[in-house]
């Protein structure tokens, strides 16, 4: 239960004041990402410099779900090579099907917060909505 409290106060925080809402300037890389099952409507914004992502933030609205999950990805992976962002986006589905494994999970650092989505169906294309996104940004060469 402790635990529960404690990812719960992870996406509050990141509700309350997200670190990476907000506009960049030039980004390389803007895509929206829309799950019209809820109403979440993103545009992610990066800055991607010899296959690093160097800054990003992201505009729009959503659930609080939507908004949590987009701003801790943003925090993951800020400074990360483009290709570990992709391969931490990959565990974080496999975390919301269930499948991934404790090591997994704990390697995902605060977007391990999300875990429980797993057991919530509905809320799930929230959860997933920035990373899938990202997937989306990052898939082109460029
Ligand atoms: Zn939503």
């Amino acid at each position: 239960m402790e635990n529960r409290n404690f990812y719960n106060e992870i996406l509050t925080e990141h509700n309350i004041s997200p670190l990476h809402k907000h506009e960049i300037e030039n980004p390389d890389i803007v895509l929206e990402g829309v799950n019209p099952s809820c109403g979440d409507d993103i545009f992610l914004k990066l800055k991607v410099k010899d296959g690093v992502i160097e800054d990003g933030g992201f505009v729009g609205d959503g659930c609080a779900i939507s908004q949590a999950s987009a701003d801790i990805m943003l925090d993951q992976i800020i400074g990360m090579k483009a290709e570990d962002a992709l391969k931490m986006g990959e565990i974080f589905m496999k975390m919301i099907k269930g499948e991934a494994t404790e090591e997994e999970i704990e390697s995902l650092d605060e977007a391990s917060a999300l875990r429980d989505i797993a057991h919530m169906p509905a809320r799930v294309k929230c959860a997933v909505l920035a990373w899938h996104t990202l997937k989306e940004a990052l898939g082109v060469d460029y």
